[in-house]
C-alpha cells in the first residue's frame, strides 16, 4: 500500500512517492498560496496559484515546483478546470503507465481487503486512490468506468488503464458513463456514454445478500449508490415493524429492510427508478410498495394525516451543490427529518442521511437535533456512520468525505 509520508519534499503530504529518477516532463510553477495548500495535505492547485505553465499541453503529467524552483511532486494538469493540477505524486514520476499499473493494483487489493458481502463496489475513487481523475465501479462481471480529467481521457491512459482492469478483474464487458457537464468543463469532445469494451450490457449483482439489476445502458445510467451500502446493512440491524424509504431511487435501503420489516413502502419522484425498484424486489422474492410523489408533499400530507411508521429512511439528494445554498439545504433536510420525526412511533428507527459535501456533519447533528427538539422527541444516535470503505477519505482533502448518516433511535 502507498507510504504515508512524502520523503522527497520533507513535509507531510498523505500521498505515495514514485520510485525512478525524475522524468523529462514539462514543468509549472506555483505560488505560495498554492504551495502551502499542498503542504496542508490537499492535492489541487487551482489555476489562480499558477505561476507559469509555458507550453505545457492539455493533460500533460507535469512536475510541480514552487516560486523558487523547488520540486513539490509531480501532477496532471489540466488547461481548461479552474483545479489545474491535481498532484499524482510526492516525488518525481519517471513512468506514468507504471504508475497508473501500480495505483490500479493497490486499489483492487484495497477492495479485496476490505469489501465483503458484495460483488459490486467502487474499485477507484479518484484521489482517494491517487488516481485523479478517474472513477471505476463494479458491478458484479461488469465494469463501469467514469473519467473526469483531460489527463485521464488522454487515449494513452485509456490504454492502461482498461488493460489492467482486464488483467485484474476479466470483466465481461466495460461501459464509460460521460458526464457531458463533466468533459464541456474540461474541454474535451463530447462523447456518448455506452460500451467501450465487450457486448454484455446488463447484469445482476448482490449486495449483503439482495440481489440487484444493474442494466449500463438504461436511462439515468447512474447504476446503484454503493456509497450506502454498509449502511444499508446497519439499518438492516435496527429497522423492524412498518417502514417507510423516502428517496428510494431503485429500492437500495427498502430492499434491505424488506427482510426485518412486516410492510415497506418506498416513495421517489423518478418513475424510471421505481420501475427498477419493483424489478428489484421481484428479483428477491419481496413485495414492497412503490410510491411516485414529492417526497417534500408526500411526507408532509402523511404526517398531517396521523400516518405512523416504526422505521424511517431519508436519502435525499445532495441538496447543497454548493457553499451559497447551505441554508437552504439546511432548511430543505430540516423540513424532511422534522417530519419523520414526526411520524415515528416510540421505539422507532430514523436513518437519515446528507451526502452533501457542503453540510458538515456537525451542520447535519445541529439539523436532526432541532428537528427533534421542535417535534418534542427524545432521540439517541445510535450510529454516525459515513461511506462504504471502498469510498475512502483522504484525512486532508474534506472534498472525498462527503456521505453522512445518522441512525437514530427515538424514545419517546
Ligand atoms: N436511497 C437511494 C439513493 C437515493 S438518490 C439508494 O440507496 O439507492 C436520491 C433519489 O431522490 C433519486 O432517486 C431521485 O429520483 C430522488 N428525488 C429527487 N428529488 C426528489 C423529490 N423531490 N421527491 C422524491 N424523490 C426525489
Amino acid at each position: 500500500m502507498p507510504e504515508a509520508r512524502g520523503t522527497d519534499t520533507g513535509y507531510y503530504f498523505r500521498m505515495p512517492t514514485s520510485p525512478g529518477p525524475p522524468a523529462a516532463c514539462s514543468a509549472v510553477r506555483i505560488s505560495r498560496r498554492g504551495a502551502t495548500r499542498l503542504k496542508d495535505g490537499h492535492v489541487w492547485v487551482y489555476r489562480s496559484d499558477i505561476i507559469s505553465a509555458d507550453g505545457v499541453a492539455p493533460g500533460a503529467l507535469v512536475k510541480v515546483t514552487d516560486e523558487r524552483g523547488k520540486s513539490l511532486g509531480a501532477a496532471l494538469y489540466s488547461s481548461a478546470s479552474q483545479i489545474a493540477l491535481r498532484m499524482i505524486s510526492a516525488g518525481p514520476v519517471a513512468e506514468l503507465p507504471g504508475l497508473l499499473r501500480e495505483r490500479l493494483q493497490a486499489a483492487i487489493a484495497y477492495r479485496v481487503r476490505v469489501v465483503r458481502d458484495s460483488d459490486a463496489y467502487r474499485v477507484v475513487f479518484s484521489e482517494a486512490d491517487f488516481l485523479p481523475g478517474l472513477i471505476v465501479d463494479r458491478y458484479n462481471d461488469l465494469l463501469s468506468l467514469q473519467v473526469l480529467t483531460q489527463a485521464i481521457d488522454r487515449e494513452p491512459v485509456r490504454e492502461v488503464v482498461t488493460a489492467e482492469l482486464n488483467q485484474q478483474l476479466k470483466p465481461a464487458a466495460i461501459v464509460e458513463r460521460v458526464d457531458p457537464r463533466v468533459r464541456e468543463l474540461e474541454q474535451l469532445a463530447p462523447r456518448s456514454s455506452g460500451l467501450i469494451q465487450g457486448e454484455k450490457n446488463h447484469t445482476i449483482f448482490t449486495m449483503n445478500g439482495v440481489r440487484f439489476h444493474y442494466d449500463a445502458l438504461a436511462g439515468q445510467k447512474t447504476g446503484a449508490f454503493l456509497d450506502q451500502r454498509e449502511n444499508y446493512a446497519a439499518a438492516a440491524q435496527y429497522a423492524r415493524g412498518e417502514a417507510l424509504d423516502v428517496f428510494c431511487y431503485q429500492g437500495g435501503f427498502a430492499l434491505h429492510l424488506a427482510q426485518p420489516c412486516s410492510s415497506v413502502t418506498g416513495v421517489d419522484s423518478s418513475r424510471p427508478a421505481l420501475e427498477v425498484a419493483e424489478r428489484n424486489a421481484g428479483l428477491n422474492g419481496r413485495e414492497i410498495e412503490w410510491i411516485e410523489a414529492n417526497a417534500f408533499d408526500l411526507l408532509r400530507d402523511s404526517a398531517d394525516a396521523g400516518r405512523r411508521f416504526d422505521t424511517i429512511v431519508l436519502d435525499p439528494p445532495a441538496f447543497a451543490k454548493s457553499k451559497k445554498t447551505l441554508d437552504t439545504a439546511l432548511r430543505g433536510y430540516k423540513e424532511l427529518n422534522l417530519r419523520a420525526l414526526k411520524m415515528l412511533r416510540p421505539g422507532g428507527t430514523l436513518i437519515t442521511c446528507s451526502c452533501s459535501y457542503h453540510v458538515s456533519l456537525a451542520d447535519f447533528i445541529e439539523v436532526v437535533a432541532d428537528s427533534a427538539r421542535d417535534m418534542h422527541r427524545t432521540v439517541r444516535v445510535l450510529e454516525t456512520r459515513s461511506q462504504a470503505k471502498d469510498h475512502p477519505i483522504l484525512l486532508t482533502v474534506p472534498e472525498t468525505a462527503y456521505l453522512k448518516c445518522l441512525i437514530i433511535g427515538v424514545s419517546y
